[in-house]
Order: structure tokens, then C-alpha cells, then sequence
């Protein structure tokens, strides 16, 4: 497997939870004979003190040439006063512009041994393990016409879909959906929104080309009530941008903690992979930062960019394997119940790493003999 991945790792935490993802990604090309092109680049508030723009040609260029872009986070608050188009984050959304997904994957688990820190009860998230799979270039936050008409006072914006928009998201989710449990739940507002009839209507023609697929459809109001009532009825989750942007930060409650949640974004020139976190300035540089949701995101590259199923697998076997010796990093360990050890960004990496070049290792004996 020879695959080129660009690493812009960007600012405050972003730098410290992307080494110990790299150090994941490159024990999986050594240990399975891969060969990855792991190259840096700049983007955000470093990129801005380097280059005097978030987004350098030169991390774009590369970018576009790569399989597979890994991203930490930006930001930081000393360019805060900055206008909107010069700061860190305008480089993050160019560049997601740019590499063109469409198809927003973002999954939500709940971890048994971390059922406790949910702001849920324990007994309602153990056992969670839901996929969303947001649209992320149509819809409400692209559509035209859009204005703030400031001298009559009013505001607009437009929700719209064309039925190829929706049939290919679809698509995403009832593929994903054939690898899991089977299941769609499609959350949409037919019943007030013309657009999500439209929604619904291209979902369930899609749905006949997947037939061992189960596909339910719920309004989005009754979804963000179920999420948190029953989110174990959940699977995969299919939604439009807007939608899917609210329910899949409702969701991550189930996980405990920011710190845990990786993402993906694919279908477009090139997948791009990044926590879901920021760069968390008030812990950067301390070693506090939970490296988990950026070493996930790493085993979703894995998964969606190069095919490799089963080191996916073990990367997240490791993170449980890990939690479930009892070792956490300070957001995860905030109640301390005994038997609990806190571990740095950088012990955290290097347990999760030793797990899974054992359980690689112990693969490899298997079918050695
Ligand atoms: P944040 O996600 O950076 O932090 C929110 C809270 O969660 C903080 O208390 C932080 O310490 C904690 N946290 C986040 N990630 C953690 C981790 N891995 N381990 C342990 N604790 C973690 O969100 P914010 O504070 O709203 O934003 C900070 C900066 O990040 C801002 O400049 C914002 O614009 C930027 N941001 C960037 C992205 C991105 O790059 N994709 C996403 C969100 C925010």
C-alpha cells in the first residue's frame, strides 16, 4: 500500500495530539510494510506568522497532491482581532473548500469504562455507537439567495437541495450503514419543509438499490430527543448540513469528552481528516490534551482513504484497551475513581501505540503459522 498523507498540524493543542496520530499512522506502515509519504505543512496562526496568510499556496499545492490530509486544529486568541477572512480559521475552511467533501462522517461512541463522565445516565449511553453522516456543501449554509438587508431591517437565507446533492450523501450513508448495523435513520422537516420532502423522497429512491438496509425517517425536532433519550437506537444517521451540524455536537455528549471525538470528511479530490476539537489554548503546551480523538481520526483515514480495515480496528482496539486499563488523560479523569491513572498527551500516545503493535504483532504470529 504506497500512499502520499500531508500533516498540517496548525496551532495551540493541534501540534501535540498530531504527533502521537503520526506516530500511529507510521507504526502501521512499518509494521504492515506500507509505503506512506508523511510530509508537514503550515496552516493557521502558524502559518500566519510564517507566511502572512492561514492557507500557503504551498500546503494547498501539496495538499491537493496528497491521498489523504490529517489536520490538528487552529486557532488561538491572539488573532482574535484579526478580520474574519485573515484569521487561523478562514485557512481550516478554504482548505475544506478546496479538497471538496461532501460527506461528513462523524461518529459518537460511548466507551463502557467512560459511560460515567456522559452528562447522561450511564445505563442510557453504554453500549452507543452512532455514525453521522452529514451533508457539508448544500443546504442552509451555501444557499443563494442570502442577505442582512440592513436598512429594511430583514434577513434571509436559503435551504436548498437538488435531488444528485442528496443522492450521493445517501449513497455514503447506506454503504457505511452495510458495513455496521444496517440501519439508516434519515432526520429531515417533511413536514413543514419542501426541501426535505425533497430530502425524503430521494432517500427512499436510493434506498432500493440497498435492500438489506433498514431505513427509518425521523423529523429533527423528535431526533434531538431520541439522541439523548435512546441514542443505542441509533446507527447511522443521515442529515442535511445544518441538521446534521446541531445533532452531531448534541451526540458527542454520549462520548464525555470533546477530547474523544474524531472526524472525516469524504467524496470530494482529496479526504480530509480532523478532530472534532479546537485548539484548546487554555490547555496547549501542558500536555493535558487528549491525543484519542486525533489517533481515532488517524484510524478513520486508515478506514476511508486507504482501505485498511482491519488496522483501523486495531488502532480502536488499543483506545479501548487503554481506557480499559484504567489510564486517562485530565479531561477524562475528572472524578478519579480509584484505579484511575492520569496520564500527559505524550503517555497517553505512547500506551495506545504499544497496545496496537501488539495486537498487530499478535495478528502477524497468527498467520505466520
Ligand atoms: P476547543 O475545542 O478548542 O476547546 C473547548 C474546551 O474543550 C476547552 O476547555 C478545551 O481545553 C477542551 N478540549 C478541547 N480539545 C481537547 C482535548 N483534545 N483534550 C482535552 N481537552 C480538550 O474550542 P474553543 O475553546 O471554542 O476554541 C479554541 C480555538 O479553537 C478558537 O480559536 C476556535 O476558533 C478554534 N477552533 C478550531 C477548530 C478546528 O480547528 N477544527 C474547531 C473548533 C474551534
Amino acid at each position: 500500500m504506497k500512499m502520499k498523507i500531508l500533516i498540517v498540524a496548525g496551532d495551540g493543542i493541534g501540534p501535540e495530539v498530531t504527533q502521537e496520530a503520526v506516530q500511529i499512522l507510521r507504526s502501521v506502515a512499518e509494521m504492515g510494510s506500507h509505503d506512506f509519504e508523511i510530509t508537514e505543512k503550515l496552516i493557521g496562526g502558524v502559518a500566519i506568522k510564517a507566511a502572512n496568510t492561514p492557507l500557503p499556496q504551498i500546503t494547498l499545492d501539496t495538499a491537493l497532491k496528497s491521498d489523504a490530509v490529517l489536520l490538528g486544529a487552529v486557532g488561538g486568541n491572539e488573532f482574535n482581532s484579526l478580520p474574519p477572512e485573515r484569521r487561523p480559521e478562514a485557512g481550516l475552511l478554504q482548505l475544506r473548500r478546496a479538497l471538496g467533501g461532501f460527506a461528513n462522517l462523524r461518529p459518537a461512541i460511548s466507551y463502557p469504562q467512560l459511560a460515567s463522565n456522559s452528562p447522561l445516565r450511564a445505563e442510557v449511553v453504554e453500549g452507543a455507537n452512532i455514525l453521522f453522516v452529514r451533508e457539508l456543501l448544500g443546504g442552509l449554509y451555501f444557499g443563494e439567495p442570502r442577505k442582512w438587508d440592513r436598512d429594511a431591517n430583514v434577513a434571509w437565507n436559503t435551504m436548498r437541495y437538488t435531488r444528485d446533492e442528496v443522492a450521493r450523501v445517501a449513497r455514503v450513508a447506506f454503504e457505511l450503514a452495510s458495513k455496521r448495523r444496517k440501519k439508516v435513520t434519515s432526520v429531515d422537516k417533511a413536514n413543514v419543509l419542501e426541501v426535505s420532502q425533497l430530502w425524503r423522497a430521494t432517500v427512499m429512491e436510493i434506498a432500493q438499490e440497498y435492500p438489506e438496509i433498514t431505513l427509518e425517517h425521523q423529523y429533527v425536532d423528535a431526533c434531538a430527543m431520541h439522541l439523548m433519550n435512546d441514542p443505542r437506537n441509533f446507527d447511522v444517521v443521515l442529515t442535511e448540513n445544518l441538521f446534521g451540524d446541531i445533532l452531531s455536537d448534541e451526540a458527542a455528549v454520549i462520548t464525555g469528552s470533546l477530547g474523544m471525538l474524531p472526524s472525516g470528511t469524504i467524496g470530494g479530490t482529496v479526504n480530509l481528516y480532523e478532530p472534532v476539537h479546537g485548539s484548546a489554548p487554555d490547555i496547549a503546551g501542558k500536555g493535558l490534551a487528549n491525543p484519542i480523538g486525533a489517533i481515532l481520526t488517524a484510524a478513520m483515514l486508515l478506514r476511508h482513504s486507504a482501505g485498511l480495515e482491519r488496522d483501523a480496528q486495531a488502532i480502536e482496539k488499543s483506545v479501548r484497551n487503554v481506557i480499559g486499563q484504567g489510564y486517562r488523560t485530565a479531561d477524562l479523569a475528572r472524578s478519579k475513581p480509584d484505579g484511575q491513572m492520569v496520564l500527559t498527551t505524550r503517555e497517553m500516545g505512547r500506551r495506545i501505540h504499544e497496545s496496537l503493535n501488539q495486537i498487530i504483532e499478535r495478528r502477524q504470529a497468527v498467520h505466520a503459522v
